[in-house]
């Protein structure tokens, strides 16, 4: 494996950053606000976007070159990566995934997704697919947890996939991780969401990683459609994405993405996050 190259963020680049991870929080909280049967995934880009420039910021997604969207939106058996489109009317009962980012002026980025189940279907399937979100979810909270005190950044996937196994028989994706964030989008380190042999990096303060579990109702193995990006379940199975950026940092850990910096999804574990002073 090729050595990484990390880039280490000082406490007043995470300050920074802090300011890209809320503008996506709005972002996101704006689309989530939205969700409802008959809302199309476009209409829901329109508004991430929106928030995103009313707050002074860009879409980073816009960047990623052949992608003119403003958010991910993945519907069902669609894990990451779905385009938004006029033609994609959200039914009640689907569970959609929603990931979205932000650049400011300064150059730092956000990264940020949810999952939530639409309203109004059958109860039964309605469950199951919130069942989902919720292990994946829970996944995610747990992998900050520990990122907060490991210190080989391996620990995170070790604690994902045992939370994960620990909800329910899921499939965890093998091939779509997290990754560090910073003046880029995507950056060292890889950021696994199961155990490996590597311990990965020595884990100190300075680094900024977006954590991402992704997990299947069925089959881990997933394909990409025609549409070249969407990457859904080769089994049809529904599936769910969380993720949140995060920083370790002279303090302490803060959930940049996160509107409360963490405080309620970390509070089970015992982690108070460390908001830094600007
Ligand atoms: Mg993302
Ligand atoms: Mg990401």
């Amino acid at each position: 494996m090729a050595r990484e190259r990390i880039t280490l963020k000082s406490d007043s680049d995470i300050v920074l950053m802090r300011e890209a991870g809320l503008i996506t929080a709005a972002a996101l909280k704006a689309v989530r606000d939205a969700i409802a049967p008959g809302v199309s995934t476009l209409e829901l880009d329109a508004l991430a976007e929106s928030t995103i420039i009313s707050m002074g910021a860009r879409s980073n997604f816009k960047l990623v070159p052949g992608y003119n969207h403003t958010i991910c939106s993945s519907v069902n058996d669609e894990v990451v990566h779905g385009i938004p489109s006029k033609e994609r009317i959200l039914q009640a009962g689907d569970i959609i995934k929603v990931d979205c980012g932000a650049i400011t002026p300064p150059g730092w980025n956000g990264d940020s997704a949810f999952s939530m189940v639409v309203s109004g279907g059958d109860p039964e399937l309605m469950a199951r697919r919130q069942q989902i979100s919720d292990a994946c979810e829970g996944s995610l909270w747990a992998g900050i947890a520990a990122f907060a005190k490991a210190k080989r950044l391996n620990e995170v996937g070790r604690v994902i996939e045992k939370s994960i196994k620990d909800a329910g028989r899921y499939g965890i994706l093998q091939d779509y991780i997290g990754h560090g964030v910073g003046r880029s989008m995507h950056e060292d380190p890889a950021v696994f969401n199961y155990q490996t042999r590597d311990l990965g990096p020595v884990v100190v303060p300075g680094l900024v990683i977006a954590i991402e579990p992704m997990i299947t109702a069925g089959s881990q193995a997933v394909k990409i459609l025609d549409d070249e990006w969407t990457v859904s379940t080769k089994d049809g199975s529904d599936s769910s994405h969380w993720e949140h950026t995060v920083a370790r940092h002279s303090g302490g850990i803060w959930v940049l993405t996160a509107e409360d910096g963490g405080v309620a999804g970390l509070a089970k574990y015992g982690v108070t996050p460390v908001p830094l002073e600007s």
